[in-house]
Order: C-alpha cells, then sequence, then structure tokens
C-alpha cells in the first residue's frame, strides 16, 4: 500500500501547523521520510489514512498501557460525555481518580491534577522552591520533564555544572538555577550536594529515564539521592510522568521501594487524554492555593472526560494486574532483539524495564546521556524505516522508549519479531 494520502496530509499540514506536527519529535526529523497520518487505532494496532496497518510500539507516548481504544474506557467516555464535558468546578470523578492514585502510591497524602505533565512538574518545582525557599534545582544530563523554562537546560562545558539553556528563548538567568549531571553518577552528585546541598530545592529525577531512550538508575544512585536530599533538607521529586503506572501498580517507586517527597503523574492517569498530576506529602502540598500562598491553577484540570478515561484505565489495571506479564512479554522480546543482533553482527544495546525498552546501536552499555549518544543513530533510522515499511511503529528518534500494551499478545509479538529479524538484516546489508 501506498503513502500518498499521508504525503498529502504532511504538505498540507506544513502550510498551517508548525512544521505540520504539534510536537516536534512526530516530525521524523531524525528518522528521515513524513510522518504517517492516522486515521484509527485499535489494540495493539494503528492504521493510517492510507490504509497501512501498524503494530504500534509508540502507544501515543506511553499513555496506552491497555492498548488502543480499550471498550472499557471508551463506555466510561461516552457515559460521561453525556452528562458534559468540562464544568469548572469540582465533579465526583475528580475525587475517585485522586483516591486510586492515593491508593496505589502511598507516598501521595494530596494531589492536585493538571492538563499536562509539563504543568505537573513545573507547579512541583514552583512547591519545592516555596517550602525550601531555596532557588536551584539539580536535574539528569538526558532527561525530559516537560518544556518549562527552568527545566528545557543541559548540562554546561567542562566542569561548570550550571545548565545552559536548550532551547532558544530560555534566558541564562533562569539556566543558571538549574544544575545538571549525568545520570547515575553517584560521585558527582555528592561533590555537588558537599558543596551546593543547602542551596538546593529539589532533584528532579526520571526514576527509570525513557526520554533518552531507556536507562535504570542504579542502587548506588537512587540510595545516594535518597541519602543526600534527606541530610540536605533538598527535596526528591519522581517525575513519574511516564513511569507512573507503566512499571507497575506503584510505578518506579514502588519497583525501587522508595518514597519520594513530590511525584509528577501524566500520561495513562488520562487514559489518553490531556492530563498531568502532582502530588506528595499532606505538609507540602497544602502550600498550594487555595490551601496555601503557592499559586497554581488551570481551566481544564481535573476535566471530567480525562478523568473518567484515567479512572476507567486505571480500574482496568487493577483488576487485570497486567504488569508481570507485560515485563516477560517485553523481556522476551528484549532477548529476542539480542540474539537477533548477535546473529547478525550489529552492535547493540536493548534497555528494558517492564513494558519500555529501546534499542541502541552501540556496543557499549547505556547508563547515560553520554553513552547513549555513542548510538549509531543512521543505523536507528535503517532500522526504523524498515519497520515502519513493513509494517511496525516504532519511536522516530534514537532516543526514545517503545512501549508495549496488554493488547501485545503473543500472537502480535510473532508477527513483529519476524519484522524486527528483517529490520536488523537490512542495517546489517547498509553497515
Ligand atoms: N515528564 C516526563 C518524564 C515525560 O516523559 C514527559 C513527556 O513525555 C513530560 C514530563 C511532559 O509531559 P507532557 O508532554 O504531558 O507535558
Amino acid at each position: 500500500m501506498g503513502t500518498s494520502k499521508s504525503e498529502l496530509l504532511f504538505q498540507n499540514a506544513q502550510k498551517h501547523l508548525v512544521g505540520g506536527v504539534n510536537s516536534p519529535v512526530r516530525s521524523f526529523k531524525a528518522v528521515g521520510g513524513h510522518p504517517r497520518f492516522i486515521q484509527c487505532a485499535k489494540g495493539a494496532y494503528v492504521e493510517d489514512v492510507d490504509g497501512n496497518r501498524f503494530i504500534d510500539f509508540v502507544g501515543s507516548w506511553g499513555p496506552m498501557i491497555l492498548g488502543h481504544n480499550p471498550d472499557r474506557v471508551i463506555k466510561a467516555v461516552k457515559e460521561q460525555l453525556d452528562r458534559g464535558t468540562s464544568y469548572g468546578a469540582p465533579c465526583e470523578v475528580e475525587v475517585e481518580l485522586a483516591q486510586q492514585i492515593k491508593e496505589a502510591l502511598p507516598s501521595i497524602e494530596l494531589l492536585r491534577f493538571t492538563s499536562s505533565g509539563t504543568e505537573a512538574t513545573m507547579s512541583a518545582l514552583r512547591l519545592a522552591r516555596a517550602v525550601t525557599k531555596r532557588a536551584r534545582i539539580l536535574k539528569f544530563e538526558g532527561s525530559y520533564h516537560g518544556h518549562s523554562d527552568g527545566l528545557l537546560v543541559s548540562a554546561g562545558s567542562g566542569a561548570t555544572t550550571f545548565g545552559v539553556p536548550s532551547s532558544q528563548g530560555v534566558p541564562d538567568f533562569l539556566a543558571k538555577n538549574t544544575w545538571v549531571l549525568p545520570y547515575n553518577d553517584v560521585e558527582a552528585l555528592d561533590v555537588l550536594f558537599t558543596t551546593q546541598g543547602i542551596n538546593i530545592a529539589a532533584v528532579i529525577l526520571e526514576p527509570v529515564c525513557g526520554n533518552m531512550g531507556v536507562v535504570e538508575p542504579s542502587k548506588e544512585f537512587l540510595n545516594a539521592l535518597s541519602k543526600l536530599t534527606k541530610e540536605y533538607g533538598s527535596l526528591l521529586i519522581f517525575d513519574e510522568v511516564m513511569t507512573g503506572f507503566r512499571l507497575g501498580w506503584s510505578g518506579a517507586q514502588g519497583l525501587f521501594n522508595m518514597k519520594p517527597d513530590l511525584t509528577c503523574l501524566g500520561k495513562i492517569i488520562g487514559g489518553g487524554f490531556p492530563v498531568g498530576a502532582f502530588g506528595g506529602r499532606r505538609e507540602l502540598m497544602e502550600q498550594i492555593a487555595p490551601m496555601g500562598p503557592v499559586y497554581q491553577a488551570g481551566t481544564l484540570s481535573g476535566n471530567p472526560i480525562a478523568m473518567s478515561a484515567g479512572l476507567a484505565t486505571l480500574k482496568s489495571l487493577k483488576s487485570l494486574k497486567p504488569y508481570k506479564t507485560l515485563e516477560k512479554i517485553t523481556s522476551d522480546l528484549a532477548v529476542f532483539l539480542r540474539n537477533e543482533g548477535k546473529k547478525k553482527k550489529i552492535p547493540i544495546q536493548v534497555n528494558q524495564v517492564g513494558s519500555m525498552f529501546t534499542v541502541f546501536f552501540t556496543s557499549g552499555v547505556v547508563d547515560s546521556y553520554l553513552s547513549a549518544m555513542e548510538s549509531d543513530t543512521k543505523a536507528y533510522a535503517t532500522f526504523f524505516n524498515s519497520l515502519l515499511e513493513q509494517g511496525v511503529s516504532m519511536p522516530p528518534s534514537q532516543f526514545e522508549a517503545a512501549f508495549v500494551s496488554t493488547e501485545h499478545d503473543a500472537k502480535v509479538m510473532d508477527q513483529a519479531k519476524k519484522i524486527f529479524s528483517e529490520a536488523f538484516s537490512k542495517v546489517a546489508r547498509a553497515l
């Protein structure tokens, strides 16, 4: 089947939308070609406007853990539609979803819903600065926490730990309040805290990184974070926008048995609708307006459609208990991919945690941004495009996580494996 309708739509889209897309990575800039315009999605599959079907490992960048259009979620959304789409006033489903989240994540005693993950992280940091009366924050190179000014910052050159803007339009004076260290670097963390700990309001962490591709934290790194933030009175913020309800019912904090001061959520808790949330200990969250002096608000925050979709998703996850199966299916795939790489003499590293995975085209261990950057992005582009041609949709960038859903059953995965194998052959021929 062709791609002419997608091509035409993309040409037209570029006349009206910046770069033809509403979020940069969708543009295929990193892998070449043009994006496929999707007309419908169900289960493990998405279908483009030319009628091509793809086994989907993007899953709308994480939310679709139950696959696309799950019946229970769609039913809840339809029922809510009949009752109204937005009230600008409290409604019951917000409370129900909050209760469900708290039950899963005991570190959250009180929470606030937002309309995106970006708002959640931005607001959590404002709160951290307010309660600690400190300005500086610490993040890790290669992480992504949304696109607010203070977080679009990467590491400066050389020995400096001051951040530099990673986007034009972010003023230096803001970037300087964000320190950036390499992920998993315990020594650097120790040095920064020893010299500057009393100035750090919060450390924000992707507890399993997805935004440089999947990178796991070491035990030592997590222990050091926990110890140092406590010792110096800085807040530890887990950005679980991606990992929340993805890596387990209690997210990454459940997996690692940790209790962050604040947690940010998004993606899955909205069941495919725009959503975010941040929450934590009661005495911290009580500083948010209207209870406290830290202002935070949103016209569509707690939107009843998003809340209904999120609640139905969490209820399904609670009854399905899919996490062991998801882990097994995904680790089986990871093993298969590693073996294929070996067989075809392609240097790859497959990082996988739960239902998240990344195939890095490099021979070295990937445990930081620097090591991820060793990857051969041209090989990834060949891999990606070969997969797409054969009916598998992967993230259009080397440095992203792929996601497996409960709809990726053995039959789907067998089909996907054949296609992955073909794509590796193509990469091997191109090397
Ligand atoms: N935090 C993490 C870990 C994310 O992966 C993302 C988005 O991918 C965000 C924050 C930002 O969320 P949103 O895109 O909903 O603003």
